[in-house]
C-alpha cells in the first residue's frame, strides 16, 4: 500500500476520458428528459440499512461489496453501491408518495468492493431512470424504449443486444421458489457452499451463479415461464407486444433473473460483447415490492442503471477537446494588453488561452500542443497601431485585424 497510488479499484480521470464521461452523462440527461424524466440525486452515503433491507441479505452486493464504516455517533453508514435504495428512501423520507407517478434520471459515483478488472472497478458511476407509481406494462416498455433511445443516441445501440425475460407476479414466483427448492434439493451434493447456503432463503440467486458445477444444475433447472400465471403471462405479453409495435429487438432468455423477492414481472439487460467478461451495459426491471420491503406504501417502480465507465468504453469516436484560441503578447510591454483581451474574448463566449512565458517560439509551440485554432499575435507594431496579427495555425496563413473587429472576425473560428 502506497499512499501515492490511488486506491485499488479506483482511477482518476484526466480530461480525454472524462469529455467521454460527459457526453455518456449529458447525453443520457439530455433524451431523459425528452421523457420526462428529471435529474435528482441522493447522498452518496446512507444509513447502511437502506441497503441491507433493500438489497437482501443474500445478495453479493450485502454479503460482500458494501463499504461500510460506523461514524463518531456510532451510526452505521454505507456509500451508496447502487441508487435505487436510495430513490426510494427518498420517496418516504421526502413526502414524494403523494405525487406519484414520479420520474427520475440520476447519475453519480457507486462503491463496491469486488475484484477490479477491464469494466470493473469498486468506485464507477451509473446512469439510471426510475419510474414510480406506474403498474402498466406501458411503464416498462417507456423505460425500456428510453435506454434504448439514450445508446442509439451514443452510437452503441447496434454493439448490444436486449435480453429480456420476466420474473411474474409474487405468485408466481413463489410456485417457481418452490420448483426450484425441490429440484436444487435434489442434487446437494454437486452445489457450491454459497448456493446450498442460498437454498433456504433465496434459491432464485442460484440461476445467477458463476460456479461451475452451479452453472452445469442450473442448466437443467425448472424454468420461470412454466410457473407463470395467467395475470404474469399477460403482463409480459404486453410488454413484448408494445415493444414489437416500437420496433425495439430483444432475446427472450429465461435465465435472467433478479434474485430477490421485491422483483416482479419485467427483468432486462442490455449487453454487448465487445468489453470482455464485463458486457452488462444496462441493466433494470420492475421493483413493485421496493418500497414496501422498506416499509413504505405499495408502490409500483421499474428503472434500470448502466455503468458509465462501460458505455464510454463503447463510444466510438473521444469527443475532441475545444479548439481554444491563443493570445501570444510579445515583448513585456504587451503583456498587460494580451491579459485584458484574452478576458475580453472569454467574456465573448471564446475559449481562450494566455501565452504565459518564454520567447514567441515557445508560445507559439504551446498553442499547437493545446490545439489552438488560432493564434492572436500582439506585439508592439500591432499595439501601436491598435491591432493584433491573427494567424491560422492550421493553414498558416496571416493577417493583420484591427483590435475593434477582432471578436467579429475571429467568429468564423469558431
Ligand atoms: P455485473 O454482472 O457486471 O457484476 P451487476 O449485475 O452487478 O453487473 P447492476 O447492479 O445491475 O450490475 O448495475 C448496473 C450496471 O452498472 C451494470 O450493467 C454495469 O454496466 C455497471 N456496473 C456494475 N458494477 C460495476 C463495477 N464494479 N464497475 C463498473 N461498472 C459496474
Ligand atoms: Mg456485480
Amino acid at each position: 500500500m502506497s499512499a501515492l497510488q490511488p486506491v485499488r479499484g479506483t482511477r482518476d480521470i484526466l480530461p480525454e476520458e472524462m469529455r467521454r464521461h460527459r457526453v455518456v452523462v449529458e447525453s443520457a440527461r439530455a433524451v431523459a428528459e425528452r421523457y420526462g424524466f428529471l435529474e435528482m440525486a441522493t447522498p452518496v452515503f446512507e444509513f447502511s440499512e437502506v441497503f441491507k433491507r433493500t438489497l437482501g441479505d443474500t445478495s453479493d452486493i450485502v454479503t460482500k461489496e458494501m463499504y461500510t464504516f460506523k461514524v463518531h455517533e456510532g451510526e452505521e453508514i454505507t456509500l451508496r453501491p447502487e441508487n435505487t435504495a436510495g430513490v426510494a428512501r427518498a420517496l418516504m423520507s421526502g413526502g414524494l408518495a403523494q405525487q406519484l407517478p414520479l420520474k427520475y434520471f440520476y447519475a453519480g459515483p457507486m462503491f463496491r468492493h469486488e475484484r477490479p478488472q477491464k469494466g470493473r472497478q469498486r468506485q464507477f458511476h451509473q446512469i439510471g431512470v426510475e419510474l414510480l407509481g406506474v403498474a402498466q406494462p406501458l411503464g416498462d416498455v417507456e423505460v425500456i424504449a428510453l435506454g434504448a433511445h439514450i445508446l442509439q443516441e451514443l452510437g452503441v445501440y447496434d454493439a448490444t443486444r436486449l435480453e429480456l425475460n420476466t420474473l411474474g407476479d409474487p405468485e408466481s414466483r413463489r410456485g417457481y421458489r418452490a420448483a426450484l427448492v425441490e429440484y436444487f434439493g435434489d442434487h446437494l451434493e454437486a452445489m457450491s457452499e454459497d448456493s446450498r447456503a442460498r437454498l433456504e432463503r433465496n434459491p432464485l440467486r442460484i440461476l445467477d451463479s458463476k460456479d461451475e458445477g452451479d452453472r452445469r444444475l442450473v442448466a437443467d433447472a425448472p424454468l420461470f415461464t412454466d410457473h407463470l400465471n395467467a395475470a404474469s403471462q399477460d403482463f409480459f405479453a404486453e410488454v413484448c407486444k408494445e415493444l414489437d409495435v416500437l420496433g425495439i429487438a430483444y432475446r427472450l432468455n429465461p435465465r435472467l433473473v433478479r434474485g430477490l423477492d421485491y422483483y416482479t414481472h419485467t427483468a432486462f439487460e442490455f449487453t454487448t460483447d465487445r468489453l470482455g467478461a464485463q458486457g452488462a451495459v444496462m441493466a433494470g426491471g420492475r421493483y413493485d415490492g421496493l418500497v414496501e420491503t422498506m416499509g413504505g406504501p405499495p408502490t409500483p417502480g421499474v428503472g434500470w442503471a448502466a455503468g458509465v465507465e462501460r458505455l464510454a468504453m463503447l463510444l466510438q469516436d473521444a469527443p475532441a477537446a475545444p479548439r481554444p484560441i491563443a493570445v501570444i503578447p510579445i515583448g513585456s510591454g504587451a503583456a498587460t494588453a494580451a491579459l485584458e483581451l484574452t478576458q475580453r474574448l472569454r467574456h465573448a463566449g471564446f475559449a481562450a488561452d494566455l501565452g504565459y512565458g518564454g520567447n514567441p517560439g515557445k508560445r507559439m509551440k504551446r498553442a499547437n500542443k493545446i490545439g489552438a485554432r488560432v493564434a492572436v499575435i500582439l506585439g508592439e507594431d500591432e499595439l501601436a497601431a491598435n491591432a493584433a496579427t491573427l494567424r491560422d495555425l492550421d493553414t498558416g496563413g496571416q493577417e493583420r485585424v484591427s483590435l475593434d473587429a477582432l471578436t467579429e472576425r475571429l467568429a468564423r473560428y469558431r
